[in-house]
């Protein structure tokens, strides 16, 4: 079956690579064979939703050792793929070779990697690579958690003409334990869209999720937030891919999967109204996420409690407050944040705690203080 092409002529912002919403993108984490690239592509094809097919053909592995892409042989599976399905096609990139190999091919689409974002030097030979060439690019938030890095591979591809760029959000690397492999930080993309309106944003839930069974909430909560679209991993069968089994889903439950999903009104450059309704949709979010958060750090602060109560520990240790008051102040400083509401924020937190440490006997806090004044209590 055929596919409508998705891209349409660009309105000539700054910005924008000019695709329908919601945008939905799927394929392989790795191309492993013209006939698993060919079997994915005739299904998403038939279903109807998906319109590019994506797959990496030179492959990023954290070790060596693994499995790393079919390299330039896969690019002819990508071609015949698209040739039998009307899907347009889309790899990443990280070297000018990658580009050039990718061009040739007549791939239509191209994306740099979350562990490409980060390095400027790669952007930018990426960049001038394809100077002159009209071809959309997808940024990949950068590994880490950094906005600055993102804006900038953004900015060094503006920088040498390409106009039809997006970005894709797919989570970070994080030292606490979450559920996911890469932790959604939604509050990443949220203020990347602050800074560019016009800049199409899309999610990727599966290097998100790392696990089939968070995908469909991650891609839920992308679309409430409003964003532009999709990316998922799909496999005929994820248990034998050479890559990112746990996340890939076969196209029938990619199927279900979109299925399940409400998908946010499709339509023009969202009116005056819309947009103030798109910034308290995400202040909704965020304090939704704030709660979330507060919760976690009491239920902490109980098990520390019980801990330090089995382990006769006083239960008040100032210079442990102090710490964290200071911490705070200083990383609430680096993010523009006043310090007077930051101590009062913290000092709110430090009585619940203590609360919930204390079984409800509240001891004599007092708030608005200097942090060297502070008693003391662990997270
Ligand atoms: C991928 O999309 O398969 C991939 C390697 O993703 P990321 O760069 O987000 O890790
Ligand atoms: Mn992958």
């Amino acid at each position: 079956m055929s596919v409508e092409p998705t891209l349409r002529p660009l309105p000539f912002h700054a910005w924008g690579a000019g695709f329908q919403r919601p945008l939905i993108i799927g394929g392989p984490c790795s191309a492993e064979g013209p006939e698993q690239v060919m079997q994915v592509a005739r299904d998403l094809a038939a279903d109807g939703r998906t319109t590019i097919l994506r797959a990496g053909i030179w492959k990023p592995r954290t070790r060596p050792g693994h499995f790393e892409g079919a390299g330039d042989a896969a690019l002819d599976w990508l071609r015949a793929a698209t040739t039998a399905t009307g899907l347009r096609s889309m790899v990443e990139v990280a070297t000018p070779a990658h580009v050039d190999a990718a061009l040739q091919a007549g791939i239509d689409i191209l994306w740099i990697g979350a562990r490409t974002t980060p390095n400027p030097f790669s952007v930018q030979e990426i960049a001038n690579a394809l100077q002159g060439v009209d071809i959309p690019v997808f940024v990949k938030n950068p590994i880490n958690p950094d906005l600055g890095l993102w804006i900038g591979a953004l900015e060094r591809l503006h920088g040498t003409g390409v106009r039809r760029l997006a970005a894709i959000h797919r989570g970070f690397s994080w030292f606490e334990r979450t559920p996911y492999r890469n932790s959604p930080m939604w509050e990443f993309p949220i203020r990347l869209k602050a800074h560019f309106p016009d800049l199409e944003i899309i999610c990727d839930p599966s290097h998100i999720a790392g696990a089939r069974d968070l995908l469909g909430g991650v891609a839920q909560q992308a679309l409430d937030l409003g964003l532009s679209g999709l990316m998922l991993e799909v496999h005929p069968s994820p248990e034998h891919a050479l890559s990112d089994g746990d996340q890939q889903l076969t196209p029938q439950s990619f199927i279900a999967l979109l299925d399940g999903l409400t998908f946010r009104q499709a339509g023009p450059t969202p009116a005056m109204e819309d947009r103030l309704q798109e910034l308290r949709d995400l202040i909704d979010q965020l304090d939704e996420d704030i709660a979330r958060k507060l919760g976690a750090r009491m239920d902490i602060a109980e098990r520390i409690g019980d801990h330090k109560r089995a382990n006769q520990v006083a239960i008040l240790q100032p210079e442990r407050w102090e710490r964290i008051m200071n911490r705070q102040l200083l990383f609430g400083q680096q993010l523009g944040l006043d310090g007077s509401f930051i101590r009062e924020f913290m000092d709110a937190i430090h009585r619940e705690s203590i609360r919930r440490q204390t079984d409800g006997e509240v001891p004599a806090v007092r708030s608005g203080t200097q942090p060297s004044t502070h008693s003391g209590l662990d997270r």
